[in-house]
């Protein structure tokens, strides 16, 4: 199946509301037209440029947010791609910048929360904090959804992760969109690109000729992430494709579940599980 075929079928999916006089996956056209706004998280990479793309060819109504993380070089290559990714697609971007910001770049402010716990991961610490900065953004932007380039190689290696070390509990909801969480500071997490794999997405934005950083960041050092993608790697698509399948026939015996309670962090006011949040927690 064509990759643009996977991505509208996810779309529809998640009813994700089809743009007005798009052809939806069926081929009818939607006259009412209900338009929402999708912020794209750009980080620079394949996977978000052909998101922005996918979305902005499908007619939906986007805009960009790249998060200047100040990873030297790299950040600044990055910013490059997303400036000429977003012109060439005629896309609103939205830069934020993490030194003006937060005040130091994301090396610095790693290394702090790695002097107090030396056990945390780099993309583990980088991750809480863009996805704070992200619903925080995307909420003052006023935009209906997020939507990030996680991919099916991305997703696989998380679940298999979880299992792994022993809590598979935090994939039960892993899915195209964010499930078990509503709350009006909450901004819905969309991911187009969940059943599409990595090589897939590499050939499409190679053949489009999108505005690309292929070099991988320099910080992503998890090497327990790296073992879990080489073992995943020498399987075929269809097994990853399975795993994923399998913690959605869990979400979905799991449905009467509560939903999960939301509360506003004492520090900050952002939704969270607990009273603090989980990047309040690293940063104080
Ligand atoms: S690879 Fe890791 S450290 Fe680099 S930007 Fe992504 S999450 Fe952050
Ligand atoms: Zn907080």
């Amino acid at each position: 199946m064509k990759l643009e075929t996977k991505v509208r079928q996810t779309l529809k999916k998640i009813k994700l509301s089809t743009p007005k006089g798009v052809p939806s996956v069926r081929g009818d056209i939607n006259t009412k037209g209900k338009k929402e706004k999708i912020l794209i998280a750009l980080s620079g990479g394949k996977d978000s440029a052909t998101t922005a793309y996918l979305l902005k060819k499908f007619g939906y109504d986007i805009e960009g947010l790249y998060i200047d993380l100040k990873i030297g070089k790299y950040s600044e290559k990055c910013l490059e791609a997303v400036k000429k990714l977003c012109k060439n697609l005629g896309i609103k971007l939205h830069v934020y910048d993490i030194e003006k910001e937060r005040g130091a770049g994301m090396c610095y402010l790693r290394s702090g929360v790695q002097e107090k716990k030396a056990k945390l991961r780099n993309c583990a610490i980088c991750g809480v904090l863009k996805k704070w900065i992200l619903n925080r953004e995307a909420r003052k932007l006023k935009v209906n959804k997020i939507a990030t380039g996680h991919n099916l190689d991305d997703e696989a290696q998380t679940c298999l992760m979880n299992v792994l070390k022993g809590s598979p509990k935090l994939s039960f909801s892993s899915g195209p969109v964010t499930k078990n969480i509503s709350d009006r500071k909450f901004i819905p997490r969309i991911k187009p690109l969940f059943y599409v794999a990595e090589k897939e997405i590499r050939k499409f934005s190679k053949q489009k000729k999108l505005s690309v950083v292929y070099n991988k960041c320099p910080c992503a050092l998890d090497s327990y992430r790296i073992q879990v993608r080489k073992f995943l790697n020498t399987l075929p698509e269809k097994d990853k494709r399975n795993i994923l399948k399998n913690f959605e026939k869990i979400f979905v015996k799991n449905k009467k579940r509560r939903k999960d309670k939301v509360e506003y962090c004492e520090i900050c006011g952002e939704p969270s599980r607990n009273n603090i949040c989980k990047m309040c927690k690293l940063m104080r």
